[in-house]
């Protein structure tokens, strides 16, 4: 059975957020067209305290997108994003929301990052995605969302662990790019078995399944 895994379709990492992925919003219709061929919508949400670990803000002298040693290994910062309860965390009012039958939050730990759905970024917290999704007979995702070379990225990549089969919608994701990060996501995530499709070529990929 397959699964429709919308990553973190936010106000901040849309074009006017704190965030954005260069037009990031583009990606949203096409989202909308598929979600209603899946019988198993889930949506991530990016949920972070104020202060978090992943904000350049809460490491005096840092700026955006350098990197830091954590516990965990390197963290890239970010500018402060999707904090709890603010405009920035809610969905695109564009996103058709109402189809995502489970709402799965990440990264509201202080001190650890959260690019992927499955695991948190030291790699061994989980977030329960993956017995959500096998209880419900799921084997096989389609991931879509923002952005391509990070949440994207490892919840594929994470997806493969976890045993599933992974395909990543490209006309349906769009990355953030620092030094071409994006190819080197493609890259990765096709080197690990993941499989890329266009959305058009979806309907006819459920009805076979
Ligand atoms: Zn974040």
């Amino acid at each position: 059975m397959n699964a429709f895994i919308i990553v973190d379709i936010q106000n901040d990492f849309c074009p006017g957020g704190a965030l954005a992925v260069h037009d990031g919003d583009r990606i949203i219709p096409v989202i909308n067209k598929l979600v209603l061929q899946f019988d198993t919508v889930v949506l991530t949400q990016d949920w972070h305290p104020d202060g978090h670990s992943s904000f350049a803000s809460s490491h005096p002298g840092k700026q955006p997108y350098e990197t830091i040693e954590l516990s965990y290994g390197t963290q890239v910062l970010w500018p402060d994003h999707c904090v709890q309860g603010t405009s920035g965390a809610d969905f695109h009012p564009d996103l058709e929301q109402q189809a995502g039958q489970l709402i799965l939050r990440k990264g509201f730990r202080k001190g650890i990052d959260s690019y992927s759905a499955f695991y948190e970024n030291d790699q061994t917290t989980v977030t329960g995605l993956s017995g959500y999704l096998k209880n419900r007979g799921v084997d096989t995702l389609y991931i879509c969302g923002l952005a391509t070379d990070f949440c994207v990225k490892w919840s594929a990549l994470d997806g493969i662990k976890e045993g599933f089969s992974v395909y990543v919608v490209e006309d349906a994701v769009a990355g953030i790019d620092l030094n071409d990060s994006v190819a080197a996501a493609w890259k990765e995530m096709e080197a690990a078995g993941v499989q890329r499709i266009i959305s058009t070529d979806i309907a006819l990929k459920s009805a076979l399944a």
